[in-house]
């Protein structure tokens, strides 16, 4: 089933020119976004492998674990700046949690009805929270920037919104 990734992988590997990294962010910089595939983290703010640490998750929420990884950005890995960047036409704005549990549950063969997706209602509105939740975490000091910006999956255009 890996097969066609693993082949990749050896000719990926056979002019590895990456190592010797240290996992430090180079730019300093650190992006909470969505798993949508059409979103590429590094590209779309010009940056490059090494520059920034990258927490996605369905809706580019800040979740708990967002600020775990948020936390250990700033304090060990060179974070200075914090962009959380959900994006236009999101799956998780366009359905009910309703609606994606049916979906789901149709899919699996079986209930789904307990399984939380954490659907966005307002999203301009979720992310004003998940900025104020980066801003107002004890361990992530007023130094650190921190902006709310909407990416638009048709334009690559990002909008600065909080
Ligand atoms: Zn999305």
């Amino acid at each position: 089933m890996f097969d066609d990734l693993i082949a990749a992988n050896r000719k990926f590997a056979a002019d590895f020119d990456l190592g010797g990294f240290d996992g430090v962010a180079h730019a300093g910089v650190a992006i909470v976004t969505c798993m949508d595939s059409r979103i590429d983290p590094l590209r779309m703010l010009g940056l490059d492998h090494g520059d920034a640490k990258i927490f996605r998750n369905p809706g580019g929420r800040v979740t708990t674990a967002a600020l775990e990884a948020l936390v250990l950005g700033v304090h060990l890995l060179g974070v200075t700046r914090i962009l959380v960047v959900p994006h236009t036409r999101c799956a998780m704005t366009a359905h009910s949690e309703t609606e994606l549990r049916e979906r789901v549950g149709k899919s699996a063969g079986q209930d789904a009805s307990w399984q939380q997706f954490h659907v966005i209602d307002d999203q301009l509105a979720a992310l004003e929270e998940d900025v104020r939740k980066v801003q107002a975490h004890p361990l992530i000091p007023d130094s650190v920037e921190v902006g709310g910006f909407l990416y638009d999956v048709d334009t690559g255009l990002i909008d600065h919104k909080v």
